[in-house]
């Protein structure tokens, strides 16, 4: 017998239809590449999509067609947001840090019909524009005003006249909620990126988990920054998070360096805000060097890499923003884990306390999750048994766009079909998650592991360490063995004995660095990650002293 309730499908457009219907007058406020300030409302943001939906009409693009997006986060990516998946299409989002070649590669791959791209990444599509094969042309999003010259792309439009021309006439159609919606490519560190095609229902439910108090916490109190790109996994869902609870968005455009985020921290009176670690640790030097305080952000998301121990000691202890450490993947969407604390943690020892908050935390509603060895059988939740993390739910991937690679998903005994992160944890008897590796990054000593993010979190909490990576170089007598490479402040004074000596007492001694290599910079990745690949490829040849 079936329910009697009314059914109707999850649309990605009834978050903005929402927004503009109950939060008409809350702002957007968007750094833009033309340098300066622009903030205009939700009613205005849906307007100019319904707009932008006439136009993607008017070009040509169908139902389940994929258009797509080389932008930072700012209010005309917000509104392609919404028209593009609101329409039907498919809103494939782009890195535009990844090589051009990879970005040739991706576009061809999904075989986007058009680009819009911000000012910035002109270079970007002029390298790329001929090689292009599917796109009809490209919109630069500026008015004209901004328009580049002599550009040497054919087919090069304006967004703003575009727009200027468009009816807001528009209503948005109803179809099958497990419609495609939007489509983000892994950042491919190894070969090449693969899709994952996320839908309308994935986007919808993982709105509504990730937004709960115990996830990301969202309401119609808030002004959300985020400096999670909105060209990677959504932006964590935030601007859907946005719409559907109704809260200030603060949109930094290319200003992430400390200087630009503080400024609209303070001018906007953000609440909270979600980045990397990398990012904040720009920021809080920033802010630590200038005798900054934050007046009105009491809380921050920290997330794509371990949180260092002692930048969440920072936030708290010297700056009263708590830290809402979470783990999450391009094919979850991203929101896998949030480590949102419970009574009984809040009633312990803020040392305790800390040592909880420096995991990953539990689970949110809609995700399942399991480690198993390496014979596929569950493992305990005992807090120290560690092995693959497994997880599955409405928003996981369940194959890759096109069948570029299978998603390689494991199946259990009730026939049931797990994603394997390729992240090595324990889970402890409270269901909170603690990374300690990603596989490939583990380092294996004897045949025993060492988890590198250990590592590096000691090392980071060395006041004279800037940032800190540790990798597995080759032994002769125990494998591979860890070196720690080390940026250190600018000024600051530090040997290897000394830094290493800071590790006595905190681990096994046989967990030590062998040694330690000081460096000026280390590789980031397109999404602000450490590339320890290229960091293992750069030491090669490292000879350890201990050989
Ligand atoms: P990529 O890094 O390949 O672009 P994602 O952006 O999807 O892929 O990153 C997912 C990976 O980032 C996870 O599998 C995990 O290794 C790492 N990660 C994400 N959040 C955390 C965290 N809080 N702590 C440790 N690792 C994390």
């Amino acid at each position: 017998m079936n329910g009697l309730m009314m059914s109707g499908e999850l649309l990605v457009s009834s978050l903005i239809v929402h927004a503009d219907r109950h939060h008409g007058d809350t702002e957007i406020v968007s750094r833009r590449v033309e340098g300066d300030i622009h903030r205009y409302t939700y009613r205005d943001c849906h307007r100019r999509a319904r707009q932008l939906a006439n136009v993607l009409t008017g070009l040509g693009v169908k139902h389940s067609d994929r258009v797509g997006t080389l932008a930072w986060n700012g209010y005309r990516h917000l509104e392609l947001y919404y028209a593009i998946s609101g329409m039907g299409a498919v809103m494939h989002t782009i890195n535009p840090r990844l090589h051009p070649d990879q970005v040739a590669y991706i576009g061809n791959h999904a075989e986007d019909q058009y680009l819009f791209f911000d000012l910035t990444f002109l270079p970007t599509v002029k390298l790329i524009a001929a090689h292009c094969t599917t796109v009809k042309a490209f919109i630069a999003m500026t008015d004209r005003a901004h328009m580049p010259q002599d550009t040497g792309i054919a087919n090069l439009l304006c967004y703003e006249e575009l727009i200027d021309a468009a009816s807001d006439d528009y209503a948005w159609p109803s179809f099958d909620e497990d419609t495609a919606s939007a489509l983000c490519y892994t950042s491919g560190t190894t070969g090449n990126p693969k899709g994952v095609l996320y839908s309308h229902r994935s986007t919808l439910l993982h709105t509504y988990s990730a937004a709960l108090p115990d996830a990301l916490n969202c309401s119609a109190r808030d002004v959300i920054l985020p400096v999670v790109p909105m060209f990677h996994v959504n932006a964590w869902g935030l601007p859907y998070i946005a719409c559907m609870v109704g809260a200030k968005l603060v949109l930094p455009g290319a200003g992430m360096d400390g200087k630009s985020l503080y400024e609209l921290l303070e001018t906007e009176q953000v609440t909270m805000a979600a980045g990397v670690p990398t990012i904040w640790q720009g920021l809080l030097s920033y802010v630590e060097t200038n005798g900054f305080k934050f007046s009105t952000m009491h809380r921050t998301v920290i997330g794509g890499a371990a949180c260092p121990p002692a930048m969440l000691r920072k936030f708290q202890d010297d700056f009263g923003v708590h830290v809402l450490h979470a783990w999450g993947m391009t094919e979850l969407s991203p929101l896998g884990t949030v480590c949102a604390l419970k009574p009984k943690q809040l009633a312990a020892s803020p040392e305790e306390r800390y040592a909880v908050q420096a995991k990953q935390g539990r689970a949110v509603f809609g995700i399942d999750m399991k480690i198993v060895g390496e014979d596929g059988h569950a493992l305990p939740w005992d807090g120290k048994t560690s092995g693959e993390l497994l997880v599955r739910g409405p928003w996981v991937v369940n194959s890759y766009f096109r069948n570029e690679g299978d998603a390689d998903l494991q199946i259990d005994i009730e026939g049931n079909g797990w994603f394997p992160t390729g992240d090595i944890a324990h889970i402890d008897a409270d269901g909170y998650l603690h990374i300690t590796d990603r596989n490939k990054d583990v380092i294996k000593s004897g045949g025993e592991w060492i988890g590198s993010i250990d590592l590096e979190n000691i090392a980071m909490a060395h006041p004279a360490v800037f940032m800190a990576a540790c990798i597995a170089v080759k032994h002769p007598k125990w494998d591979e063995r860890p070196l720690l490479v080390v940026v250190k402040k600018p000024g600051a004074d530090l040997d290897r004995d000394a830094l290493l000596a800071f590790y006595e007492g905190k681990i096994a001694k046989w967990w030590t660095p062998d040694d330690v290599a000081f460096v000026d910079a280390l590789p980031m990745g397109a999404t602000g990650k450490i590339l320890k690949n290229r960091l293992r490829e750069q030491f090669i040849n490292y000879t350890l002293p201990t050989v």
